[in-house]
């Protein structure tokens, strides 16, 4: 009998009432080590409506105490984030390193999170018109929902749900199915840490979830990240309920080698950002445009690193784990083979990887094409696994003009010594995040985190101070304490004076 994953609601364990499940596998394995819950409508409402329950009492929690309990739950997820590595390299298949790294970007919103206080402070004009005060607050919204990917089962909820509930809000989180287990340590980890019952709420489910969270009245605003057919269908619905959301979607991200580049360390960042987490990253370099003569050069100095990097089972000495299903395995070797068939260079072929790890788990090795052309299926598509594509390019402004045609705008890099032409690509580039001789320009939890285009649908950006502003909303007090002097009938609109 495998283990049954459920919801978390009002601050324990919530069976609901659908017996429908989904099969959760260990990638390494193929093996299926448990089954999640799919929530059916009412099971949706229950959990929403623990959340909503808990809003006041939250709500009115002070600052004080409110960030007392952020300090708490970053110094406990600080000292066991070895737990939650093992967890998320169980279900995702990541290297336990990589999944430590994933926690420790988490912790980095957390961290920035306690700091709320000084980011809800508004302003104050003493006599803004005789004897009248006027200042600004900001305030929660109520319950929130966030809509998560397999690829981060622990850092993308990071992005959103320590600002929502610093700010004063309670969340429902509805996790991947492929990964549903991470959301729910959490959740366990947040009561120790001294959360009220029904602030953190996880919702175990599919679609059937995903639309009552969009259209429950209950629910006030909406962060999802995925993939971009459904960051549209999100977007679309969750804003004609009349909910804010934000919806970050897929990418396509390219890295440009400009001839004058430290040929090495390109070499390096291309392995690094192509083949880290299997490419299973938003953030992953996809293509790699080589500008001018680098081409040849770069693509061997790209091979001699790819060959040696050994995948296998993320618990093992290895550098990369599997792909997270084998369907998704099956998938990304479809667009290798479709490279191949339409001409492109196959220079190392993770098909035929010897990986170290149970036979039966989702195996690519990484894949390095050479000779890709902007109409092949390898280039248009979002391929989400270890392939990399070298594009080559005569110029500067051909490699801009095809990042700028590209549907996403997620992130991008360009690597040079040039800083003319750094700062020319920074500005002419149509992108959301930009890297100068840095692959993976992942912002600081600060700054916010989205891309442009097709990479997000809204306004804001996550975490940061527009991660902030999404998760409240600003009122503005006019005040006035009477005395005798203000008296009268006058009808006409409040002049100042
Ligand atoms: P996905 O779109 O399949 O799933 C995302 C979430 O949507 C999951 O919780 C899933 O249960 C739910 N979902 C799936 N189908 C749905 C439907 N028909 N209706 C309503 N909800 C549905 O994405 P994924 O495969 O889990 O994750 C990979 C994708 O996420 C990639 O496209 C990747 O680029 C993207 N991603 C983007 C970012 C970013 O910051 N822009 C970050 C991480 C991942």
């Amino acid at each position: 009998m495998t283990e049954t994953i459920l919801h978390w609601s009002d601050g324990k364990i919530f069976a609901g009432n659908s017996d429908a499940t989904a099969p959760v596998t260990n990638p390494a394995t193929g093996e299926v080590t448990g089954r999640v819950a799919l929530a059916d409508v009412t099971d949706a409402q229950h959990v929403i409506d623990a959340a909503a329950a808990a809003f006041p009492a939250w709500r009115d929690t002070s600052l004080a105490k409110r960030t007392q309990t952020l300090f708490a739950f970053r110094e406990l997820l600080n000292a066991r984030k070895g737990e939650l590595a093992e967890i998320i390299t169980s279900e995702h298949g990541k290297v336990v390193s990589d999944a430590l790294g994933e926690v420790a970007r988490g912790l980095e919103v957390v961290e920035f999170a306690c700091g709320i206080p000084h980011l809800l402070k508004g302003g104050y004009s003493e006599s803004a018109s005789t004897k009248v005060d006027v200042y600004s607050i900001r305030q929660p919204l109520g319950p929130v929902a966030i809509i998560s990917p397999f690829n981060f089962p622990a850092m993308v909820p990071m992005w959103f749900f320590p600002v929502a509930i610093a700010a004063g809000n309670t969340v429902v989180i509805k996790p991947s199915e492929k990964d549903p287990s991470a959301a729910l340590w959490m959740a366990k980890l947040w009561e120790e840490a001294g959360l009220p019952a029904g602030v953190f709420n996880v919702l175990q489910g599919d679609k059937v979830a995903v639309d009552e969270l969009l259209t429950n009245p209950k629910i006030k605003a909406v962060s999802f990240v995925g993939s971009t057919p459904i960051a549209q269908y999100v977007y679309g619905t969750g804003t004609a309920a009349g909910k804010r959301v934000q919806a970050l979607g897929g990418a396509k991200n390219h890295a440009v080698v400009l001839p004058d580049a430290d040929l090495d360390l390109a070499a390096d960042a291309m392995v690094n950002a192509g083949f880290g987490s299997a490419g299973e990253r938003c953030m992953a370099i996809s293509a790699c445009v080589a500008v001018g003569s680098v081409a040849d050069e770069l693509v061997a100095k790209i091979a001699e690193r790819t060959r040696p990097l050994v995948t296998g089972d993320g618990t093992r000495e290895v550098d990369m784990g599997p792909l997270v299903t084998r369907a998704h395995r099956d998938r990304v070797a479809s667009y290798v083979d479709a490279g191949e068939a339409d001409g492109a260079t196959i220079v190392v072929d993770g098909r035929t990887v010897e990986p170290q790890g149970g036979a039966d788990g989702f195996w690519l090795g990484p894949t390095l094409i050479d000779n890709v052309t902007p109409e092949m299926s390898v280039y248009t598509d979002e391929i989400f696994g270890p392939v990399l594509s070298v594009v080559r390019v005569e110029t500067y402004d051909e490699a801009l003009a095809l990042i700028n045609a590209n549907p996403y705008g997620n992130g991008t890099a360009i690597f040079t010594n040039d800083g003319g032409a750094a700062r020319r690509f920074q500005n002419e580039v149509e992108v959301g995040m930009v890297g100068i001789n840095v692959p993976i320009p992942v912002p600081m939890a600060y700054y916010s985190f989205g891309g442009w285009k097709a990479s997000l649908f809204g306004d804001s950006h996550a975490h940061g101070t527009e991660g902030v502003h999404f998760f409240t909303r600003g009122k503005v007090v006019t005040s006035r304490w009477l005395d005798p002097s203000h008296g009268g009938i006058e009808l006409g609109f409040p002049q100042n004076a």
